[in-house]
């Protein structure tokens, strides 16, 4: 026990440790990743529209002038006219390329550029469909697109090309806008579930800490104390049981007192009695008749210690699971008979009428017959304990189905309805002040128990009790 207690001190990784590293952390993870796969997609996205702009205005250019591209020359002012009357929002800036490289006019007024390996135009040379593109930064360090086209006449030959060129810098923008946007979102998203983590993580931590430390108090041995139920889920059902169990052990505790003071009682009793009768027999001088009556109430008391002793015994046994049974076949009704026969001076010097239903056959079982002896002897000697002068004790015995029944009925006091279902638990006693250990049922129920039968006590209080044991027949 103690050894758990210094465990449970030690929490080496409490549930909300475990819960930002496993629940919190792998969300988190999945929040980077969609980040930056979105980010990923929407720079993709805006780059492909700037791109497919471009190339629809330098289609629209090819199909425009297809027609007229027979001859370079006529082609060349042709060019020149596109981009002059080039309708441009101040974004994409054209140029037109000669066959040689000489740039023939240009949106930007500027027109001694020349070829000088642009990438987009060595791509474009190359490719089937006179295209190429170009992602990088231009003379000045802004960053732009550059896509050009190459004009070839109906032979394939090149007969010149248009290069449009735009700068990146608001599509830029717009991405770190969208990925600005996104991290926001994910860090709100992760913001609100870790409150919403903390939040939850404590209305089970806080409650759980508060039981631990009720559980604590009653480990103490202050059974009385009582946790308060505050939600009615897992953790209510855990307070509800921790209550429960707080009650039991506060009612075992009572038991088990009582039980040792009932005891010591019933050891102090038969004691005296021989030490008195043993001072007196050793000190004066007594007559035979004294004498004779001293031993009798020695030997007597001295049987009901050992009795009480045995009894005190059997039931450690039964605790230890000690309780050996030595299972043979068994003359059940030859056992049944002895007993009831045991009690016949009973009946009479206490002036209880002893009624035996004898059958006159009773299929054999598989028992102890020490055990099964010492089992009837209780439910006799209670039978007679509750009852009172000029009451009837019944003892009926049959088979049926294969299965034995004894039943011991009295007219005594009977046991109220509330203590009914505790008669067999051990120590409990109804009324303290009678004599016995409370342990006697417990320990008979435990035995018939083993011997695959059961014991079931009826009774309505102030009319009588009866006590009916069944055990399976050979
Ligand atoms: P005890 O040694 O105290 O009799 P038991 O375990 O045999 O212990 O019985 C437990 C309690 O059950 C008794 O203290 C008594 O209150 C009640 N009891 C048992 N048998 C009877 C009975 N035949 N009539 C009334 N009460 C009974």
């Amino acid at each position: 026990m103690k050894n758990s207690g210094k465990k449970a001190k030690h929490v080496r990784k409490s549930i909300a440790t475990r819960w930002l590293l496993h629940g919190l952390g792998f969300f988190v993870l999945v929040i980077i990743v969609a980040i930056v796969a979105l980010s990923f997609s929407i720079n993709t996205y805006i780059y492909d529209s700037v791109e497919s702009a471009i190339r629809g205005r330098s289609d629209e250019m090819v199909s425009n002038f297809s027609f007229r591209m027979d001859k370079s020359t006529a082609l060349e002012n042709t060019l020149r006219d596109y981009v002059r009357n080039f309708i441009d929002d101040g974004e994409l800036e054209v140029t037109a390329f000669s066959v040689y490289g000489d740039a023939i006019a240009s949106t930007s007024g500027m027109s001694n550029i020349s070829y000088d390996g642009f990438e987009d135009m060595e791509k474009a040379m190359y490719d089937s469909d006179n295209f190429g593109n170009f992602v990088g930064f231009n003379e000045y360090g802004e960053k732009v697109m550059a896509i050009t086209r190459i004009v070839r006449d109906k032979e394939g030959k090149a007969l010149g090309a248009v290069r449009y060129v735009t700068s990146l810098e608001k599509a830029d923008k717009m991405i770190t806008q969208a990925i600005t946007l996104l991290i926001g979102v994910g860090l709100v998203i992760t913001v609100f579930l870790a409150l919403s983590g903390v939040f939850f993580i404590r209305s089970i931590v806080i409650p759980v800490k508060q039981i631990s430390e009720g559980a604590k108090t009653i480990s103490r041995g202050n059974f009385n104390v009582r946790l308060t139920k505050k939600t009615d889920d897992e953790i209510g059902n855990l307070v509800d049981t921790v209550n429960d169990m707080a009650a039991e052990l506060g009612n075992s505790e009572k038991l088990k007192n009582e039980f040792i003071s009932s005891v010591s009682h019933e050891l102090r009793t038969p004691l005296t009695s021989i030490k008195g009768w043993a001072e007196t027999l050793a000190s004066a001088e007594v007559d035979e008749e004294t004498f004779k009556k001293g031993m009798r109430v020695i030997s007597k008391e001295s049987e009901r210690l050992s009795g009480l002793v045995e009894e005190l015994l059997d039931f450690s046994r039964l605790q230890n699971g000690k309780l050996v049974m030595n299972m043979v076949k068994m003359d059940l009704l030859a056992e049944l008979d002895e007993v009831v026969f045991a009690f016949t001076d009973r009946s009479r010097a206490e002036n209880k009428k002893l009624i035996y239903n004898e059958p006159d056959v009773l299929p054999y079982i598989k028992g102890d017959s020490n055990r099964i002896r010492q089992v009837l002897v209780n439910l006799l000697d209670n039978a007679f304990k509750y009852t009172k002068e000029g009451g009837d004790i019944t003892v009926t015995a049959y088979s049926e189905k294969g299965m034995v029944y004894i039943k011991v009925t009295d007219t005594g006091i009977g046991i109220a309805e509330k203590d009914l279902p505790n008669i067999k638990k051990k120590f409990y006693k109804v009324n303290t002040m009678i004599k016995g250990s409370g342990i006697g049922l417990a320990v008979s129920d435990e035995i018939i128990n083993i011997h695959g039968g059961s014991l079931a006590v009826e009774s309505i209080y102030g009319t009588g009790t009866t006590v009916t044991v069944t055990l399976p027949g050979m």
